[in-house]
């Protein structure tokens, strides 16, 4: 089909949901992506940062293939041996004990808020409930998650909202001691901030947030579903600011493009027993080996280190450029989580990369994002700042 039949059936069946851009893509490879005419464009969304291993990567295919053959789903009825495997990996990769698996990062979010509402009235009192989460945050879109997102527009006309979150401003320590009240039994947050605008919190914030948790019995939860899996620079984000918490989530890069999340905490945290919380996918066969094989790749193959240099080539970069085009306010992030603030709005200059083959996109109405597979290579970055520079008047 071309881009224009594919448009027109997904604009007549599909919910609009989404203002999509008039583009089909049909193909992908590496950092690579075309659309239904056969044009290529460089990848820096990576599917909202999911695609990290870069599209249809060799391994990863190859395991989807095999345990599709073999035996995609039965069930958490049974033991499940790549779903032990994958949990295996992410624990001696974390500080974590214990992982649930699910389909997403909003059930990875709403699982954590679940543990931590148990945990809460089992070990802290009865009445310890609340959550507090920054202003500017995303952590879903389930009733819970865009209650625990410290953003109004995600939440109106969906009231009544589900009680027990409390919002801060991200990066104000001080903020936060003044808001733990009587029932507060937790502290969630994105290390660095994602669909809010690519905030990185700073070093010594999430140190004094751990030191206030642990003063005042709090639990700390991490929603690295966009910022964990080495798009940082290290696996978890918790590893670049050193900062241990008790429940991580898990979602996006996960599986490489296959659907799956994780919600993980350290053992006396992990109070879930059988019949408390559940889902009919989690980590079903064909997901765990997508994700496992994700993971793998990730560990074994330099993917992280790459995403380390990568992030300081395409910062150093965007720097030059910035001195160049005034209308660059900010650059800022982590590894391959970077965003750039601009003086203008950004809508035009996403639309003129796309048309001159770079995929990208905007936060706000103002801040460029960019999150390349972290198998990116310098000549594409170069590409692609060659086409950002022409966007900004050359
Ligand atoms: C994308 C995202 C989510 C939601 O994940 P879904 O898979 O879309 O449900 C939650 N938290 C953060 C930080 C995210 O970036």
């Amino acid at each position: 089909m071309k881009t224009n039949e594919i448009m027109e059936t997904t604009s007549k069946y599909v919910m609009n949901t989404y203002g999509r851009l008039p583009v089909a893509l049909v193909k992908g490879k590496g950092t690579k992506v075309w659309d239904a005419e056969g044009k290529e464009y460089l990848d820096f969304i990576s599917g909202l940062a999911v695609n990290s291993l870069g599209h249809s990567h060799p391994r990863v295919v190859k395991a989807i293939w095999r345990q599709a053959d073999t035996l995609m789903h039965v069930s958490n009825l049974y033991h499940i041996e790549p779903q032990g495997q994958l949990a295996k990996l992410l624990v001696e990769n974390s500080s974590a004990d214990k992982v649930f698996f699910c389909n997403s990062g909003a059930e990875a979010n709403e699982a954590a808020i679940k543990l931590t509402r148990k945990y809460a009235k089992q070990n802290l009192g009865k009445d310890k409930y609340e959550i507090i989460t920054a202003k500017q945050s995303f952590h879903g879109r389930t009733l819970a998650t865009i209650t625990a997102t410290g953003q109004e527009k995600f939440q109106q006309g969906y009231d009544p909202l589900p009680e027990g979150f409390k919002y801060v401003p991200f990066n104000d320590l001080e903020a936060l001691k003044k808001a733990i009240g009587p029932q507060t039994c937790a502290v969630m947050l994105e290390p660095v901030q994602g669909e809010g605008g690519v905030y990185p919190a700073s070093k010594e914030y999430l140190k004094g947030v751990k030191d206030l948790c642990q003063q005042q019995n709090l639990l700390l939860i991490f929603d690295e579903v966009q910022c964990g899996l080495g798009r940082t620079g290290e696996f978890l984000a918790s590893q670049l600011y050193q900062v241990e918490p008790d429940i991580t989530t898990l979602a996006k890069a996960l599986g490489n493009g296959f659907p799956i999340g994780a919600m993980m905490a350290k053992e006396d945290v992990a109070v879930f027993k059988p019949g408390d919380h559940a889902t009919t996918f989690g980590g079903n066969p064909l997901a765990s080996t997508a994700a496992l094989a994700t993971m793998q790749v990730m560990l074994d193959e330099g993917v992280i280190n790459n995403a380390r240099e990568m992030g300081r080539y395409f910062k150093d970069k965007l720097n030059s450029l910035a001195e160049k085009h005034s209308q660059i306010k900010e650059i800022r992030g982590a590894g391959l989580m970077i965003g750039v603030e601009l003086e203008t709005e950004g809508q035009s200059i996403v639309n003129y990369c796309r048309e001159q083959g770079l995929l990208i996109n905007c936060v706000g109405s103002s801040i460029l994002r960019f999150l390349p597979p972290l198998t990116v290579k310098e000549k594409e970055i170069d590409t692609a700042i060659d086409i950002l520079d022409k966007a900004m008047g050359g």
